[in-house]
C-alpha cells in the first residue's frame, strides 16, 4: 500500500482518488478549491467528448466512463441521469467516432440522436466527495507551489511540506494550473465557457449544436434548471459574466428550443476549460500527470482514473 497524494479536488482529482483508494492505496487529496468552487461545478455536464482530440485512448476512456456513469444512474443519489437528445451535425466532415461508445444512437436528418449520461454537477460532486471520504481518503486544503524556478522533481517535497509526510507518488490533477506544478507546460490553455441557467419548463431532452453559425450552442435540462450555453473562447481567461454574451446565448437557445422563451434566469457562470493539445495522462518518475481534459473532464473521468490506478500498480 502506497501513500499517494492527489493534487486537485475537481472531477478528475476526486475520481482518481476514488479509484486509487479502491485499489488499496492510502490516498490524500490536496487542493485549494473544493469541487463546488472549481471549473467542474460549471460544466453542463453531459457525456460527450468536446474540445479534446479524439485519439484511440481518449475514445477508450470515454467508453469506460459511459459504462460507469450508466451504472451510477441506477442510484438517484448520484445525480447521474440517462437522457436522450440530439447532437446537431452541420458539417459533412464532422468526426462521429464517439458514437462507437454509445449503445443507442441513430442518424437523423439534423444529426445524431442518442442516449447519454447527464451529470447534475452539484449533486454528483457532493456524492463523489462523500464516497471518497467514506473510502478513507483524507483532504488538506492548501495551495501547492514550487519555490523559485524548480522543476517537477521538487513536487513531492512541496506536497510533503503541506501534509507533513513524504508521499510515495503524486498525481497532478490540478486542471489549468497543472503545468506549473510540473515545471511548465506550454501546451495547456484555457477555453472560456459562459453559461446561463434557466428554470426548466419540463424539458427532458438535451440538444448540442457545436457548429451553430452564431457560436457553440447547447441546452441541457436538469432536475432543477436548464443549462444553456455557450462559448468556446480559446485563450480567454476572463472569469466575469459578460451580459452581451448572455444575451446572444439566450437568443440562440430560444431559437433552438422555443419552450425556453419565457423562462426566468436562475443563475449564471463562467468556467475556464483546462485544454491541452492532447490531454496528458502519463507517468513521470514517481509523478502521474492527469490533466488537460478541455470540455470532456466528466466524459473521461472514470476511464482516466482507472488508467492512473493501473499506472501506479
Ligand atoms: C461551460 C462549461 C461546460 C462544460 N461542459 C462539459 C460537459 O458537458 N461534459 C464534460 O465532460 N465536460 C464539460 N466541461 C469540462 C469540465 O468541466 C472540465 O474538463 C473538468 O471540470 C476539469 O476538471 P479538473 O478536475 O481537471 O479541473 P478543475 O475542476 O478545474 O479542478 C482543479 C482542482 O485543482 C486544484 N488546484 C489547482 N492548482 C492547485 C495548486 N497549485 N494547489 C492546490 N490545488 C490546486 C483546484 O483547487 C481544484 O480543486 C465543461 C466546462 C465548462 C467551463
Amino acid at each position: 500500500m502506497n501513500r499517494v497524494v492527489v493534487v486537485g479536488a475537481g472531477v478528475l482529482g476526486l475520481t482518481v482518488a476514488h479509484e486509487l483508494a479502491v485499489a488499496g492505496h492510502r490516498v490524500h487529496v490536496v487542493a485549494d478549491r473544493a469541487a463546488r468552487d472549481s471549473v467542474s461545478a460549471v460544466a453542463a455536464a453531459i457525456w460527450f467528448p468536446h474540445a479534446v482530440a479524439l485519439e484511440p485512448d481518449v475514445l477508450e476512456s470515454s467508453r469506460v466512463t459511459y459504462d460507469r456513469l450508466t451504472k451510477l444512474a441506477d442510484d438517484p443519489a448520484t445525480g447521474v441521469v440517462m437522457r436522450s437528445g440530439l447532437v446537431r451535425v452541420r458539417r459533412a466532415e464532422t468526426d462521429l467516432s464517439w458514437t462507437s461508445a454509445v449503445p443507442w444512437h441513430e442518424p437523423v436528418a439534423e444529426g445524431v440522436r442518442c442516449t447519454v449520461p447527464v451529470v447534475e454537477t452539484s449533486r454528483y460532486l457532493s456524492w463523489l466527495g462523500a464516497r471518497v471520504a467514506a473510502l478513507g481518503v483524507s483532504t488538506t486544503w492548501g495551495t501547492v507551489s514550487l519555490p523559485g524556478r524548480q522543476g517537477a522533481e521538487a513536487l513531492p517535497a512541496a506536497v510533503a511540506a503541506i501534509i507533513g509526510e513524504q508521499p510515495d507518488a503524486v498525481v497532478v490533477a490540478a486542471g489549468l494550473r497543472s503545468g506549473a506544478l510540473l515545471g511548465g507546460d506550454d501546451e495547456v490553455y484555457p477555453i472560456r465557457g459562459q453559461v446561463v441557467r434557466l428554470a426548466n419548463p419540463g424539458l427532458t431532452e438535451w440538444v448540442t449544436d457545436e457548429d451553430n453559425p452564431g457560436g457553440l450552442t447547447y441546452v441541457v435540462p436538469r432536475t432543477d434548471d436548464v443549462v444553456c450555453g455557450g462559448t468556446g473562447q480559446i485563450g480567454d481567461r476572463d472569469e466575469t459574466i459578460d451580459p452581451a454574451t448572455e444575451e446572444a446565448i439566450l437568443r440562440r437557445v430560444r431559437e433552438l428550443v422555443p419552450a425556453l422563451a419565457d423562462q426566468p434566469v436562475l443563475s449564471r457562470a463562467v468556467g475556464l476549460r483546462p485544454a491541452r493539445t492532447n490531454r496528458r495522462l502519463e507517468m513521470i518518475g514517481e509523478l502521474v500527470a492527469c490533466y488537460g481534459h478541455g470540455g470532456s473532464g466528466f466524459t473521461l473521468s472514470w476511464g482516466d482514473a482507472a488508467r492512473v490506478a493501473e499506472l501506479l500498480g
